[in-house]
């Protein structure tokens, strides 16, 4: 990542008083919600007791944002956005270990994808969009966009930080002032970052953080000073969300589930298609919506494809998520686990052959071993359904033509993969694949110049790139 400048009058960390409460007006706040107790679940231990936010302080959170964005936010010129932006960019860097740590903790991923792949690519999400910042008028979309006001954000548990910075960095860059809502099982390592708009100075109000369930989510949704929704979650909430905003004034953009196909031809170097293939399922525990848990294996090579395949996965380690060699976490909570369970159950009840990892699963927290379906039919549940867990399904083809057909076969349409040598197949794959992001010869890169996001079920709207600017500007 590129160096800038130090952030001038950055707060000194020790006059702040870390604090697992809501965060509102610029303040960490006694909520009136329910605490909640977050665990850790490669233990099983509480982790901390974290304060929530009841529906009247969502509504003081709503009215310090429109505060802060009608008298500091929107009307300040977009440079000095930008360096608040790039501020926040440089303490994230600064304080990624601990952040890295606090996220394995709190979410159970393996350190070394906390630490090298989630945390990294949060910093260059708020380096990127503070680059927009004093840009937009050269985007592309006329002179002077304007901001939507206040933005009301609701994400996931599975990438905790990464699903903030996707929010908050292009909401900021282009002038709006947001109220997130982390996931319950989640809520740390965004009150981390509310302590970073500390100690970047950033104006009160700017970013508001209210932990707390679904149901605090719904009240920033019904609430009629919000301008815009961005969600990132679950299929059935997204329809519930959009059901709510109808017929209001309010923007909205879903990211919502997936089901991937990785598409394999029997030209393509299968021990680098089997590297893709395993970092496609088995990264971050599978708990990833564009996760390949579809492999499209063509009939000639399936044999040999699958047969490499088991070998790698059973050299992967499972088990303590703090431990750098570890490849494989803990999942993200017991609901989690018991889903995951019974979609796999379902797919040996079905007739699928199911093959599991042989590596040993500890004695407590909430684990579950590598696991891979051959035999797999379309009509299936685990070739239909998002199990967001580490287990892949297997299916075959036989033309290019099919692999199309097969791989368009769902509600979804979030993200493919395309293993081949040849340039032209790619491109008329890409063509034909209805899905938000295609990789070829390669799975799960994120880029923040990328824009990412769905067709179908899988959602609307596009997060990151130019094409993320416009889901917070009036063009
Ligand atoms: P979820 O829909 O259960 O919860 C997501 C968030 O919505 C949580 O913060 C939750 O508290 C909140 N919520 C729940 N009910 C609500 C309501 N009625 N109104 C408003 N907010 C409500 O999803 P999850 O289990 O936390 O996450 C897993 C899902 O997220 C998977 O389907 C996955 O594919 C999807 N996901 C999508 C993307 C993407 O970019 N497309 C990225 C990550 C995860």
């Amino acid at each position: 990542v590129w160096e800038y400048a130090p952030a001038p009058e950055s707060r000194d960390l020790a006059n702040l008083k870390p604090s697992y409460r809501p965060f509102i007006g610029g303040e960490f706040v006694d909520g009136s919600g329910e605490p909640l107790k977050t665990i850790n679940p490669a233990t099983e231990e509480v982790l901390a007791e974290v304060g929530t936010a009841s529906a009247s302080d969502v509504d003081t959170a709503v009215k310090a944002a429109r505060r802060a964005y009608e008298k500091t936010w929107r009307p300040m010129p977009g440079s000095e956005r930008a360096k608040y932006l790039f501020r926040i960019a440089r303490l994230i860097q600064e304080r990624s270990r601990e952040l890295a740590v606090l996220e394995t903790l709190d979410n159970g991923k393996p350190i070394k994808e906390s630490r090298d792949s989630d945390l990294p690519t949060v910093a260059a999400h708020f380096f990127y969009h503070a680059g927009w910042a004093d840009k937009l008028d050269y985007a592309g979309y006329g002179p002077d966009p304007q901001p939507l006001g206040v933005a009301g954000q609701i994400i996931p548990w599975n990438f905790p930080l990464l699903m903030l910075a996707w929010k908050i960095a292009p909401a900021l860059a282009t002038g709006n002032t947001v109220v997130l809502k982390p996931a319950e099982t989640t809520p740390l390592t965004a009150l981390v970052f509310a302590e970073i708009c500390q100690q970047a100075d950033l104006p009160p109000g700017v970013v508001n953080i209210v932990p707390g369930a679904g149901d605090i989510g719904a009240e920033i949704v019904n609430h009629p000073g919000v301008d815009k929704i961005a969600f990132t979650g679950s299929t059935e909430v997204g329809k519930e969300i959009q059901r709510a905003v109808a017929g209001t004034r309010k923007r909205l953009t879903l990211e919502l589930g997936g089901k991937a196909a990785n598409i394999v031809f029997d030209d393509a170097p299968l021990d680098q298609a089997v590297e893709g293939i395993v970092n496609g399922i088995f990264y971050n525990q599978g708990h990833v919506c564009c996760a390949g848990s579809r492999l499209l294996a063509q009939e000639s090579v399936v044999d040999e494809l699958l047969e490499k395949l088991r070998y790698r996965v059973s050299t992967l380690r499972l088990g303590d998520p703090l431990d750098k060699n570890t490849d494989i976490g803990a999942i993200n909570s017991a609901e989690q686990l018991a889903k995951i369970q019974e979609l796999a159950d379902s797919g040996e009840a079905e007739g699928a052959t199911r093959w599991t990892s042989p590596c040993p699963l500890p004695d407590r927290g909430f684990f579950f071993a590598p696991t891979v379906f051959s035999g797999v039919e379309q009509s299936m549940r685990i070739a239909r359904e998002e199990i967001f867990g580490p287990v892949l399904s297997v299916l075959t083809f036989r033309t290019p033509a099919e692999a199309v057909a097969k791989a368009n076969n769902t509600p979804y349409g979030l993200s493919a993969g395309i293993w081949t040598e040849k340039g032209s197949r790619i491109l008329w794959m890409a063509n034909q694949l209805r899905s938000g992001v295609v990789w070829a010869n390669t799975f799960n890169r994120f880029d923040p110049a990328a824009p990412f996001g769905g067709y179908q079920e899988s959602g609307f709207g596009r997060e990151g790139g130019r094409a993320g600017l416009e889901a917070y500007l009036h063009v």
